[in-house]
């Protein structure tokens, strides 16, 4: 190929936008105007986020599922349900959003680092097994790219170290392990209803279980301290207000209606970018695995091995050629933020602390980059304009 780099001033290999996202229809009108007119705005008094528990946890093979505000405030209502408190280790991945650790540290927790695995981006069970102590409470795998952790592994690890499960599902509205789809295969798994996540109300989150008592304190810890069924002012625990609006219940309904057609759609589109990158020269991709019997598909993930410190260039020429794509994560053992407030926990309760060794994931992050999944919602001929734009910048490097 010759023309001359879209970000150098040749021509993109496309201007045309890609699907827009978030996706919604008159049903999602009328069903906006609905709650705007029944003056039931709030859970308290209407009934549309109680019903979506229900049918959002049926949805992942769940028994219970409680709403929450979003993915991050999620999490951090799961790791206090399981018991996560003051100095408790929670073993996480270094390669996953912020949240994941963040939300460790919400509960005066410590997050712990374990590597990920070469081949998926995934925790590794292995590596986590090497970094459990007799202070780790939990341990969170996450489905990054909506592709599931080895759920077998971790819910054998979480039962022989007696150690809670936490699964951060919110890239993974879906995804199936085995034919099970995740959330309620370890523990607790939480979601995101955040405007890019494949189910978006904008905002919002769920948390999903098979064990009522963990249920119910999980309505507790969203419902400022309250008990189902009991009084407006009986507060028998200490909790936030997460509450989800009816607003945003209205509009996950017709969300979830759509996912499994959007679904198959992003399957079909992954397929065949997969075989058009296959035997593009420089380009890795993530092998298949049996075990996944459906992918969640929030990002299409791939390598560029030969990429040699310039992934960030390579991004910006290839988003210059008109195809939306991302640098990802850059580690969450390298963020300053997260390692100062961790260093502070560490110091004030005057427990141990290991510098992570996690030379996969420095392998990794220096050469990942990924696809937002509207990019998969479109026709074959878009997915064609996503591997000529590939194979031209990786034709180009040498010019970036
Ligand atoms: C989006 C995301 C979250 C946080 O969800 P919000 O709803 O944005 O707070 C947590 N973990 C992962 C892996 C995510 O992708």
């Amino acid at each position: 190929m010759t023309s001359t780099l879209a970000v150098n001033g040749g021509e993109p290999v496309r201007s045309t936008p890609f699907p827009a996202w978030p996706t919604a229809d008159s049903a999602d009108e009328a069903a906006l105007l609905d709650v705007l007119r029944s003056g039931k705005w709030g859970s308290t008094h209407g009934d549309l986020v109680a019903r979506f528990e229900r049918e959002f946890a049926q949805y992942q093979h769940a028994r219970f599922g409680v709403c929450v505000c979003n993915g991050t405030l999620a999490l951090a209502a799961a790791l206090r349900a399981v018991g996560v408190g003051l100095g408790d280790e929670v073993v996480v991945p270094p390669y996953t959003f912020i949240a994941s650790a963040a939300a460790v540290t919400f509960v005066g927790a410590i997050p712990v680092f374990a590597d990920i695995d070469p081949d998926t981006h995934l925790l590794d069970p292995q590596a986590v097994e090497a970094v459990i102590s007799e202070r780790t409470k939990a341990v969170m795998p996450v489905h990054i790219a909506g592709r599931p952790c080895d759920m077998d592994a971790f819910a054998e690890l979480g039962r022989r170290h007696g150690v809670a499960i936490i699964e951060d599902s919110a890239q993974a509205h879906g995804a199936e392990w085995k034919g099970r789809r995740v959330g309620a295969l370890g523990d607790v798994g939480t979601f995101s209803f955040q405007t890019s996540k494949n189910v978006s109300a904008g905002e919002g989150g769920i948390v999903v279980t098979n064990d009522e008592a963990l249920a119910d304190r999980l309505y507790s810890i969203a419902n400022v301290g309250r008990v189902r069924g009991g009084g407006w002012y009986e507060h028998q625990h200490l909790g936030y207000n997460l509450r989800l609006t009816e607003f945003q219940a209205a509009l996950l309904f017709g969300q979830l209606r759509r996912h499994p057609e959007q679904q198959a759609r992003r399957a079909t589109n992954a397929a065949l970018l997969r075989r058009l990158l296959a035997d593009v020269d420089g380009v890795w991709l993530p092998p298949e695995d049996p075990a996944v019997t459906a992918h969640g598909w929030h990002l299409f993930l791939l390598r560029l091995p030969g990429i040699g410190g310039r992934k960030h260039a390579f991004v910006r020429a290839l988003a210059a050629e008109g195809i939306p794509c991302s640098a990802g994560y850059d580690g969450l053992h390298r963020n300053k933020a997260l390692n100062d407030e961790i260093a502070t926990i560490v110091k004030r309760l005057d427990v141990p602390w290991k510098e992570p060794h996690l030379p996969v994931a420095d392998r990794l992050v220096s050469d990942t980059i990924w696809l937002p999944q509207p990019t998969l919602l479109g026709t074959e001929e878009d997915i064609h304009d996503i591997a000529t734009a590939i194979t031209k910048v990786l034709a180009h490097v040498d010019e970036l």
